[in-house]
């Protein structure tokens, strides 16, 4: 069970010293207890105290990394069950699949698909992450010459070796170099020669099995062989299989009832009846593995946008850096139009601006990243903040005019912002969809007068 703050303060020497960082014991206590500090920060916990508090301050889903380099996967070390209760972690990684039957050609076509595609998305780059190579040869040799084509395109992709058979996976292991493999997969049958391999490679391994006592005994047995570095495979035959078996996975784990079952979860959503729905299921549920076929252009934009939003902290706005941003080139009579630094107001805006073909400024305050309508409610968009921002920002040095538009849902500020920066402010439509118009329109009639 997880300790609550108060008996860990208990376990701490109460010095009060500062020397973890915090400023009493009792801080330090309320920081493990939420998983944000390090047992080791205190130098003066005895070994049976450090003992208890590191066992229960570890997150009950280890951390396993796949991999190396740029596109190292993380995967693990979540502590909730639902996203509200504070937030999910380490996004799924997305993992392309091909087979040993496929032409180096097409491996190769599908290793450069994950190497290059990206999709950028309210500021942030997002992408797949790895490359799954299955056996379905049965072929040693054909399975080795699928993962040499896929590293002779030096992606440095994460690879997923599936296959039974240790021989195979001993053959295409060869060719991965220091790259650590995900090596797929364990079962009560092969167990030992695959934990003799991962630990040979230093690979991470999963272990698969259609029951969760199954589960817990591989892996209790792969521990015992000396690795420690496990993903699950539930071994779903329908999308209701995964649904129960995740959850309760996740359940048991983040409880700390069963620690056996305290790692990640691998979904082969190309095995399944649905792959589309299977990818979006393992997203939304506890998946930290997805392995499927390389999805169309919709379904790829669908999957990655969904990822970005399960995986974005509730209690943290995407935020923009406040600042002056330029859209086209604006001469001295561009307009300047002011917005919050939420992510999504600036990211939607800029897209109107731009098909508006005006050239302008987009002033952006710092409101700690919420929307127009939270930061005029909470006081965390005034008059100070855009008179500060257009001092810092040099934007009198910028435009000869003296207008400013502000979004629709801040008028109520917009005589106080006229008196403390001197500005005539402009107020502009609630939804930036009509920002186009706005600009053809009411700021040529304002520009002509
Ligand atoms: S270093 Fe240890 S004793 Fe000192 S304040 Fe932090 S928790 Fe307390």
């Amino acid at each position: 069970m997880a300790l609550k703050a108060l008996d860990i303060y208990k376990l701490l020497p109460k010095k009060n010293c500062k020397e973890c960082g915090d400023p009493t014991c009792l801080t330090f206590a309320m920081k493990l207890a939420g998983g944000k500090a390090d047992v080791d920060l205190c130098p003066y916990l005895d070994d049976q105290a450090k003992a208890m508090l590191g066992a229960s301050t570890r997150p009950p889903i280890r951390l396993v990394r796949i991999g190396f380099g740029e596109r190292l996967i993380k995967v693990g070390e979540e502590n909730v069950l639902y996203r509200h209760e504070k937030t999910f972690y380490h996004p799924p990684g997305i993992v392309f699949k091909v087979d040993d039957t496929m032409s180096p050609e097409e491996i190769a076509a599908v290793t450069r698909r994950v190497r290059d595609d990206t999709l950028t998305r309210v500021g942030t780059e997002l992408r797949f992450n790895g490359i799954a190579i299955e056996n379905t040869s049965g072929s040693p040799e054909a399975f080795a010459n699928a993962v040499a084509a896929v590293e002779k395109e030096q992606a440095h992709l994460p690879p997923i070796l599936i296959a039974k058979n240790p021989a195979a996976q001993s053959a295409a292991l060869v060719h991965c170099g220091t790259y650590r493999p995900l090596l797929h997969a364990a079962t009560a049958e092969n167990f030992r020669d695959m934990c003799s391999l991962a630990k040979q490679h230093g690979c991470p391994l999963v272990i698969r099995s259609a029951t969760l006592d199954g589960l817990v005994q591989l892996v209790r047995n792969c521990i015992a062989e000396g690795v420690q570095d496990l993903v699950l495979d539930p071994r779903p035959a329908t999308l209701g299989e995964y649904i129960s078996r995740s959850t309760a996975i996740r359940q048991l784990a983040i409880t700390r009832a069963v620690p056996e079952l305290g790692y990640p979860v691998y979904l082969d959503a190309a095995g399944t009846c649905c792959q589309d729905a299977a990818l979006a299921l393992g997203i939304t549920r506890y998946a930290s593995v997805i392995v499927t076929r390389p999805l169309m252009p919709g379904p790829a934009k669908a999957a990655l946008t969904l990822r970005q939003n399960i995986y974005t902290d509730p209690q943290k706005p995407i935020q923009m850096t406040p600042g002056l941003y330029r859209v086209g080139t604006p001469d001295k009579n561009a307009p300047v139009l002011m917005t919050v630094n939420f992510s999504l107001t600036f990211f939607t805006l800029q897209g109107y601006l731009e098909s508006s073909r005006i050239p302008c400024y987009m002033l952006i305050v710092d409101t700690e990243g919420l929307s127009v309508l939270t930061a005029v409610a909470a006081g965390k968009l005034n008059e100070m903040l855009v008179r500060d921002a257009l001092k810092k920002f040099s934007v009198e040095e910028e435009v000869s005019h003296r207008k400013m538009i502000i979004p629709g849902y801040a008028s109520p500020l917009s005589g106080r912002i006229e008196e403390a920066t001197g500005w005539k402010v402009l107020v502009g439509p609630r939804d930036a969809a009509e920002i186009g118009d706005y600009l053809h329109e009411e700021w040529q009639k304002e520009k002509a007068q």
